[in-house]
């Protein structure tokens, strides 16, 4: 998430702090000041859209949804950080709260920001301990299902998969699982996968390797299904890095367009996906990635700076009306 302040024309902050109370004066709106607002308008007016249709729906708990995802990150805090060879500043979240709520645009964001900034942070760790191993990306589907069915289609995949490491031509050592639900291109039905990123040994490519169609049966016999499953499947050359597969595998688990396109949808994949889980670690790279896993998460950023007290910040407050972030 960074705020590339320099390249275009916003409000470039000087590092004096006198001049930062006469600078506040000409702010109106967080899209002024860096290009990380029109993200943050963008994700926090999706979140409006789908809270009006948890709040138009009947259960309680979607009531409850609604009303949190209206508090969430209403006001953020950011604080001034000076830019390294630049003579401005940029911004950084220093505080805001946020709801939680599984399919909150902004959350799901926030999510996934901390997720990569995680996992760019183990994975080097992991190829410096396993240089020889290798990287495959494998995602598996099965055939679109009705959204009403996703649940169970979802679940029966979790089985299979677990079946397919049990096999003894399961190659991988470590994987991260991750899941994701698109919409069918018909508009109703749901297209559930999984990706997947698999570390293999060195002889891997010359013993036990998997053809694609070996893969394909492999997935067909652990689906316990009579029809061929499509599958992709790609390898990282080798002394390639594996973290460039980071943004494929911890993407959303829903895309944001598909969230907001159609509230009957929505509120069905809402039922549907409750309490189940968008990531797992196996194998070696559990103890690596344990931290991946849905704990608790800090949604603010990664760093870990303790000094924050006396730093200059500027805080900005949603505007429902105006659907953008202005001056507090
Ligand atoms: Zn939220």
């Amino acid at each position: 998430m960074s705020a590339q302040a320099s390249e275009s024309n916003f409000i470039a902050f000087n590092l004096s702090t006198q001049n930062q109370f006469q600078q506040k004066q000409n702010v109106q709106s967080l899209t002024e000041v860096s290009p990380i607002g029109k993200i943050w308008d963008k994700h926090k007016a999706n979140t409006d859209k789908v809270l009006h249709y948890y709040a138009k729906a009947g259960e309680d708990y979607f009531q409850q949804y609604a009303w949190r995802m209206k508090m969430c990150s209403e006001l953020l805090e950011f604080q001034l950080v000076p830019e390294e060879s630049e003579d401005i500043l940029k911004l950084k979240l220093l505080d805001a709260r946020f709801c939680r709520v599984r399919h909150c645009p902004v959350c799901q964001w926030r999510r996934a920001l901390m997720w990569k900034a995680r996992a760019y942070k183990i994975l080097p760790q992991v190829v410096t301990d396993y240089p020889k191993h290798r990287w495959l990306f494998v995602t598996l589907t099965v055939k679109n299902c009705q959204i009403q069915e996703l649940r169970e289609n979802l679940d029966s995949m979790n089985k299979a998969f677990k079946r397919l490491t049990e096999l003894k031509a399961w190659p991988a050592k470590g994987w991260v699982k991750s899941t994701e639900v698109t919409k069918g291109r018909d508009g109703v039905s749901a297209h559930p996968h999984l990706h997947i990123l698999a570390m293999v040994p060195p002889s891997y490519f010359s013993h036990g390797y998997l053809s694609y169609a070996k893969w394909v049966a492999l997935w067909q016999q652990c689906l316990r299904i009579n029809y061929q499953p499509i599958i992709h499947t790609s390898a990282i050359a080798k002394h390639h890095n594996p973290s460039l597969l980071i943004p494929e595998i911890l993407k959303y688990q829903v895309k944001e367009s598909d969230l907001v396109g159609d509230r009957e949808w929505f509120l069905e994949l809402t039922r549907q996906l409750h309490k189940t889980r968008v990531i797992a670690v196996g194998g070696i790279l559990r103890q690596y990635m344990r931290e991946l896993e849905e704990k608790n998460q800090d949604l603010i950023n990664e760093s870990e700076d303790t000094d924050e007290a006396d730093k200059a910040s500027l805080s900005f407050r949603w505007k429902h009306k105006l659907q953008k972030y202005k001056i507090e």
